[in-house]
This record gives structure tokens, C-alpha cells and sequence, in this order.
């Protein structure tokens, strides 16, 4: 029965991945997500039904459009497979509760802010904002609390834009952009205080490694942006679908720390 509920989870998820991919490709563009259909962005030709089946379609079709023979990026079945996983994992994270969809929800969010900012290093306020709302929102009557999720959601949002205040101030040089606080304000909102911390915590050691091998191998030196968005979205995506493994880790890591300094036994 959990493999049954799981599963049709997960072609949920591919279907609305695919979804999520037009809001990727159409938010930055200032397109609108609901209208016209979906079509190929080189030749304009809408797709027929057998086109848009999430996976399948760009596999069957070797992601080429079908008239134009112009590349179909690999993004697309990426974004629905990791849609579908999710949605399905979820199942096996919080059941079948009230707390499913809302997880779900942010999941999404945390997609959409992953691959628009990985490609134009922007965190579009029609996601964060609505998002800070609907996260406390839902905390009034669901984990974390709504206690949790305001002083998260302040934590989030105002810790971070201090410190790259004193950066900007020390270094006369942007190390986080306004829409990366917004986007943390609203990782706090939905998972409350404990885990935003852990989420900016694990997106900076992401960035470091990841963002720095990045910039060593391209030589480009510090002035390339680095998404910070996107390290935000992986570590906010670990912190709320395994979130005891995680405070689990987290409390050991402090605790380990404290002892080596001699502040604990
Ligand atoms: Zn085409």
C-alpha cells in the first residue's frame, strides 16, 4: 500500500514538474505561466499532448523539437524527475497529514528558486513573498508553530542581511543579494527557527566548497556571483524532508565542538 501511494505520488510530482518547468522558463521572461500552452521556445509551435508527457516525451523525442530539431534542455526532465522523487518521498516523510501538502508546496518553491537562480542569479519576489506569508500562515496551525516560524522567519531574513551589511561595509563588495535574504525569511517562515539556522549553516558550506572549486576551476577570481540561492535551496530541500536526521547531526556536530573547546564533558 505505501509503494501504491508513493508511486502515484510521484507521477503527481512529474506532472506538476512539468508545470514548474514553465514557471523556470516563463517567471524571468515576464511571461505569463497560465497562457498560451505549452510550446517549443524556438519555432513556437504548440505541443501536442503526446509532447508533454514529463520524461518520456524528451526521451522518445532524444530532446529535440520535433519540427525545428532544436535542442530541448536536459533541464526539463531533470526538474520533473527530481518534482516526482520528491513528491514521493514525502509520502515516507510525514505520511499522510496535514503537514504533506504544505512540505510539498515548499519543495516546489525551493525548485523554481533553485533553477531560475542557477541561470539568471535572480530570486523572483512573486515566489519569496506570497511565500513568507503562506509559510506563517500555515505555522499558525502545523509544525513548526507559529512562534517558531516568526522568529525564523525574522532570523532568516535579518541575521544574514546584518552580516552582509558588515561585509559590504568592511569589503565595499555584495556578498548576498536582497533576494537571498527574502528567500531565507521564507525558509524560516515554513520551517521554523532550529532549521533555518541549519539551512544557512549547510548552504554556506555548500557555497564554500562547491562555489569555490567552482570559481578555482574558472579563474575568473571573486567577482563572479555566486548563486547563493541555489545552495540556500539544496540545504532548505535536506532541513525539511529529513529533519530529525538533521537536528540529530546538528545537536552532535555543537556538542562535539563545545567539548573540544572545553565547554562541555
Ligand atoms: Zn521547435
Amino acid at each position: 500500500m505505501d509503494a501504491v501511494i508513493a508511486a502515484s505520488l510521484f507521477v503527481l510530482g512529474l506532472a506538476v514538474g512539468s508545470f514548474l518547468n514553465v514557471v523556470i522558463y516563463r517567471l524571468p521572461r515576464e511571461e505569463s505561466v497560465a497562457w498560451p500552452a505549452s510550446h517549443c521556445t524556438t519555432c513556437n509551435r504548440p505541443l501536442s499532448w503526446y509532447e508533454n508527457i514529463p520524461v518520456v516525451s524528451w526521451a522518445v523525442l532524444r530532446g529535440r523539437c520535433r519540427t525545428c530539431r532544436s535542442r530541448i534542455s536536459v533541464q526539463y526532465p531533470i526538474v520533473e524527475l527530481i518534482t516526482g522523487v520528491l513528491f514521493g518521498g514525502a509520502y515516507f516523510a510525514f505520511g499522510l497529514t496535514p503537514l504533506l501538502p504544505v512540505r510539498i508546496l515548499f519543495a516546489c518553491a525551493m525548485i523554481v528558486l533553485f533553477a531560475i537562480d542557477l541561470e539568471h542569479q535572480i530570486l523572483p519576489n512573486e515566489i519569496t513573498l506570497p511565500g513568507i506569508a503562506i509559510g506563517f500562515l500555515c505555522a499558525l496551525f502545523l509544525p513548526p508553530g507559529w512562534t517558531s516560524s516568526l522568529i525564523g522567519l525574522l532570523a532568516g531574513g535579518l541575521f544574514p542581511f546584518l552580516v552582509a551589511e558588515a561585509y559590504l561595509r568592511i569589503r565595499k563588495r555584495e556578498g548576498m543579494g536582497m533576494g537571498d535574504f527574502k528567500m531565507l525569511a521564507m525558509v524560516g517562515s515554513f520551517l521554523g527557527w532550529p532549521l533555518v539556522w541549519v539551512t544557512l549553516i549547510l548552504s554556506c558550506l555548500l557555497g564554500i566548497v562547491i562555489g569555490g572549486g567552482a570559481l578555482l576551476v574558472s579563474r575568473r577570481g571573486m567577482d563572479t556571483r555566486i548563486p547563493f540561492g541555489t545552495f540556500i535551496a539544496v540545504a532548505a530541500l535536506v532541513c525539511a524532508f529529513a529533519e530529525p536526521s538533521v537536528i540529530g547531526l546538528y545537536e552532535r556536530a555543537v556538542h562535539a565542538y563545545l567539548e573540544w573547546a572545553g565547554l562541555a564533558s
